[in-house]
């Protein structure tokens, strides 16, 4: 019998989470319906209600909720903990569990790009302190990595997450200009600020004319498909991805969460490049 399945954000319009999932859904011949519902801040306790009475399977949480919903949940995970923050939601024995697949969701997507086992011997660069920061340097930190190394500008912020990856590795805290300076430290550099993202399309985190041919340089953004930092890497002989393979992969961890069926991530990855117009097969 079809379930459902569901989003909570606002605002989730733009949302490509119900293409992906639904697309899925079909393509793998099951009856099962994903919808987004837009909740305000105000909106959000009574929404959960809403959703256990529903009895909604499984749901994912996205921006301005991810933080706030983890006190209305049954558990959360200690990886959802450690990031400070839920993406997605699932039901075992009556209990809806809060996890992260925002952070294994990268770690999967950077493994399958480096064609490689682990991160064990890697010196890794975050630049960013926000949300996805989080769950990225988390779930890098806890999958061992042999330092970490996180920039921002507001250097408090970058700080308090080392504070949180000490747990699992080495990690330290700087200042964007001092990262800048080091750049050829580093096996993997990753941008999870927003810095180049439409309209913005000139912008870049860091300046790139110390990195080494050959260092892997990631960027959480998908809009543009490529931006200048990730063009100017390439440029330099840098290994690149854009932001759409976490995209992917976090949704497809949540999928398998929730029904147990394994998705073609490759069609999922289509359906998202087609809504945003980069199709190219
Ligand atoms: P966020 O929590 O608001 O964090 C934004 C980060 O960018 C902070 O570190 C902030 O520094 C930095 N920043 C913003 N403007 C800056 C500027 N002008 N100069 C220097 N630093 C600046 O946002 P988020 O949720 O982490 O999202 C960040 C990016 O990741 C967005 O582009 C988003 O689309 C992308 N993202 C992609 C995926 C995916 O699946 N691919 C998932 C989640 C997010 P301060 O701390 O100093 O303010």
């Amino acid at each position: 019998m079809g379930k459902l399945y569901g989003l909570i954000g606002h605002p989730v319009g733009h949302s490509m989470s119900p293409l992906m999932h639904n697309g899925e859904f079909k393509a793998l011949g099951l009856s099962h319906h994903y919808q987004a519902f837009d909740l305000s801040p105000e909106q959000l306790e009574d929404g959960v209600e809403a959703m256990k009475m529903l009895d909604i399977q499984g749901f994912n949480v996205t921006i301005p909720h991810k933080v706030a919903i983890i006190p209305l949940l049954d558990e959360v995970e200690q990886e959802a903990l450690d990031i400070g923050a839920v993406n997605t939601v699932y039901k075992r024995d009556g209990k809806y569990i809060g996890t992260n697949t925002d952070g294994k969701g990268y770690l999967l997507s950077l493994l399958t790009l480096m064609k490689v086992k682990d991160l064990k011997n890697k010196r890794v660069l975050v630049i960013g302190a926000g949300g996805a920061a989080r769950a990225v340097a988390v779930s890098i930190s806890r999958a061992g990595v042999l330092s970490l190394t996180i920039a921002n500008r507001t250097l408090e912020k970058a700080e308090n997450l080392t504070s949180v990856c000490h747990a699992y590795t080495t990690a330290n805290a700087t200042t964007l200009q001092e990262a800048e300076m080091m750049l050829s430290h580093f096996d993997i550099i990753i941008n999870t600020t927003s810095i180049g993202m439409s309209p913005h399309l000139d912008r870049m985190p860091l300046s790139l004319e110390d990195l080494n041919k050959g260092t892997v340089v990631s960027d959480l953004i998908y809009n543009p498909l490529e931006t200048k930092w990730m063009r100017l890497s390439k440029q330099k002989g840098a290994v690149t991805d854009n932001g759409i393979s976490m995209f992917v992969e976090q949704g497809a961890l949540a999928f398998e969460k929730w029904t147990g069926e394994t998705p073609d991530r490759e069609r999922m990855r289509n359906a998202v490049l087609k809504e945003l117009g980069g199709y190219s097969c």
